[in-house]
């Protein structure tokens, strides 16, 4: 079967002067590879992904000046050098039959530094800099340096550019009464306000020639007060049209917008409604974005008609190979991206290079390569936790025989909490891809077996991946009826009751919380009522397309406390780019959230705790049931039986270390042991 699953996903595209090979873009990443100076891993990244199927794919945000970068000494293409080291890039990813678009982003006012320049002098909440109001001869540069990055770009052998217009950077700012107080001829109404950016549309067409892909990546929605309303939005699409873009990409929400756009809860394909909405507007390819992450969902987006293409992007840091398994009827081999954003835009947002949870090769494709094993050996794994599961296959795919030990009756370990919690929905897909992936690895699977050194003396090598158990933070009471283990409540092991105190605010208190406080469906899973939820309305009728009742959570079915005892609010160890989210759906949902406490006592009654490590104000917090989040501790009993015996073992995951563990690094360290075995 080649393709015949997802035929508008590979029709082709004719743009004119060039015929692109299906319905798909790899939207524009920032992974940070660029400001390593290691132009040939930035090669790699890319060509992988070319080789993987990818027909047009759009680079990370390059400057086009100084003002316009995100940060000081982000990558641009602004020396010889510098177009000497885009066109190795461009080269590669040609040879491997690709196209590839170099996308031209202005930081406007969201560029971190003293210099940033916007329509007006307001400082962004998200930013500590106050741009500087950019005069007409100033206005001037921007365009001129915009449409001389492009004419590089076609230089440097790229195939087209993107221009961002969305998401709240510098064009966008202009075309919003939010950011833009002008009065001049480039501020007040409409036709004013979307002059910046048709003029530079305008002049990058005249700069690069006919025979060039021209991407505008268009607001659909601002998401904050203040921003775009529809017709404007229209206006602005054939405006862009006529001056002569090629494809209108889609842009959902600004960076400053209080509103999920990416993240894992937000619904798949959860704004193609306003893509669709835009067909038939404008006479050139709409792509629609956000939130599509497998070829059916894509596939879905095309057959209703609401793009004529999609754009997808981290599900390219999760499988390079994604659009050749699913042209080649193999989608179920496709590695999922789960929207968690720990290893991608944490990273960036860490300065970080940008890499995957799933697949730590993204981002690292020179250095960590899963080549065939010189010396094929015997190798037990024990454990079918992420670590585990990531050993074992890469371990299989590299040509050792693996056998996977397992106690429980499935496989999965900590995933298979993750993907009860309402909003982590992808995390069953994961562990479905993982059961598949598994069995397709010709790996000797042993569920419901507790290994023994004994079982494991045999083996060419061992390797345990037993992770964790929950700590026992040892409060007087913890052997109280009402008082249980966060895995008794995920597993629906025990009744928990109306008032609840959460001990421990890390991510298992914040998934415990968000569990206990949903009542019905998952919003995740129900478009209108994530919109609902999040106080999404319609551009339509209020600008910025911000409902005008403001968010509006379903109530929780409980009255939940959740506790730490570190000072300060909780939540502050969550992953940067998600932790904000967790925090806002929880005092939606009325959770109280108390730092700096002393647990005293847990009583019948509930718990008694004080303020800070002087004990002050002993009070007690009524609750029907406590439940006990208050971290792990590695699982070593094997370890230790085998070290007893003198066999030696590698341990990976949680039973390693289990402080601030999470999946990313159990996978990644699982892999990487297994790539050098
Ligand atoms: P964690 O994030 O390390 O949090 C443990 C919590 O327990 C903290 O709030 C800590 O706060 C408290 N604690 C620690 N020792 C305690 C003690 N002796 N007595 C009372 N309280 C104590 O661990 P976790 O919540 O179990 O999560 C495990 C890992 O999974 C984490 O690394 C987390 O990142 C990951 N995870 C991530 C997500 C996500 O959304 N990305 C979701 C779930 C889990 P105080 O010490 O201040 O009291
Ligand atoms: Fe997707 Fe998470 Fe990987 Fe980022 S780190 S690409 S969000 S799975």
């Amino acid at each position: 079967m080649t393709g015949t699953g997802f035929p508008r996903l590979f029709a082709p595209l004719d743009l004119g002067f060039v015929t692109l090979p299906d319905r798909v873009i790899m939207g524009s990443m920032h992974t940070g590879l660029e400001e390593t100076g290691d132009w040939a891993r930035v090669a790699a990244f890319y060509a992988e992904r070319a080789r993987g199927g990818v027909g047009l794919m759009v680079t990370g945000g390059m400057a086009p000046n100084s003002e316009g970068a995100v940060l000081p000494g982000a990558a641009g293409l602004f020396t010889r050098e510098d177009l000497a080291n885009h066109a190795r890039v461009t080269a590669a990813v040609h040879a491997e039959g690709g196209r590839i678009a170099m996308q031209i982003l202005h930081a406007g006012r969201y560029a971190y530094s003293d210099g940033a320049v916007a329509p007006s002098a307001l400082r962004s909440p998200i930013s500590r800099h106050v741009p500087r109001e950019l005069d007409a001869a100033g206005i001037e540069k921007q365009i001129a340096d915009i449409a001389t990055a492009a004419a590089r770009a076609r230089e440097a052998g790229y195939d087209g550019v993107e221009i961002m217009g969305s998401e709240g950077y510098l064009l966008n700012e202009f075309l919003a009464p939010h950011t833009n107080r002008r009065s001049d001829g480039w501020g007040g109404d409409f036709a004013h306000r979307m002059r910046l950016p048709v003029e530079v549309v305008r002049r990058t067409r005249a700069a690069v020639g006919a025979d060039f892909i021209l991407i505008y990546r268009l607001s659909m929605i601002d998401l904050v007060p203040e921003g775009q309303t529809w017709d404007e939005v229209v206006r602005l699409a054939r405006a862009v049209e006529a001056a002569g873009a090629t494809i209108i990409n889609t842009g959902i929400g600004w960076h400053e917008a209080r509103v999920p756009t990416i993240a894992t809860s937000v619904p798949r394909a959860a704004f193609t409604w306003l893509t669709r909405r835009l067909m038939g507007e404008v006479g050139i390819p709409l792509v629609a974005s956000n939130r599509i992450n497998a070829p059916e969902v894509a596939e879905a987006v095309l057959a209703e008609g609401a793009a004529d293409m999609v754009s997808m992007a981290r599900p390219f840091l999760a499988d390079a190979e994604f659009l050749a398994k699913a042209k080649a009827g193999r989608a179920g081999a496709i590695v999922p991206c789960i929207a968690c954003n720990q290893a991608c835009l944490d990273h960036t947002f860490e300065r970080k290079v940008a890499s995957c949870l799933v697949n730590p090769r993204a981002g690292h494709e020179t250095e960590l390569v899963y080549a065939p094993a010189p010396r094929p050996r015997r190798i037990a794994v024990v454990g079918a936790g992420p670590a585990g599961i990531a050993a074992a296959l890469v371990a299989a795919r590299r040509g050792h025989a693996v056998t996977l030990f397992e106690r429980a009756a499935a496989i999965g370990g900590q995933l298979d909490m993750a993907r009860r919690i309402p909003g982590k929905e992808e995390f069953e897909g994961l562990l479905a891809y993982y059961r598949r992936a598994v069995a397709a690895a010709d790996i000797d699977l042993r569920l419901g077996t507790e290994a023994s050194p004994d079982l494991l003396a045999p083996f060419g090598a061992a390797i345990v991946a037993t992770g964790v158990r929950p700590r026992d933070p040892g409060i007087p009471g913890r052997q109280l009826p009402h008082v249980l283990g966060y895995v008794d409540v995920l597993r629906g092991r025990a009744p928990v009751g109306e008032r609840v105190v959460i001990v421990g605010a890390g991510g298992i208190g914040f998934d415990v919380a968000t569990f206990l406080a949903q009542d019905g469906p998952s919003p995740t899973t129900d478009p209108a009522l994530w919109r609902r939820e999040w106080g999404v309305g319609d551009p339509a009728l209020t600008r910025g397309g911000l409902a005008a009742e403001g968010p509006r959570p379903g109530p929780s079915p409980r009255e939940i406390t959740l506790l730490q005892r570190k000072p300060g609010r909780p939540g502050r160890g969550l992953g940067k780019t998600t932790g904000w989210i967790h925090r806002l759906a929880l005092q939606g949902k009325g959770v109280v959230m108390r730092g700096g406490v002393t647990y005293e006592e847990i009583v019948p009654e509930g718990i008694i705790v004080s303020d800070g490590p002087e004990r002050a104000d002993p009070r007690l917090i009524a609750a029907d049931t406590v439940v006990i989040c208050a971290g792990q501790e590695p699982e070593r009993s094997l370890l230790d039986a085998l070290a007893g015996r003198g066999i030696p073992a590698e341990v990976i995951g949680g039973a390693d270390r289990a402080a601030e563990l999470d999946a990313k690094r159990a996978i990644d360290q699982g892999s990487r042991l297994a790539a050098r075995l």
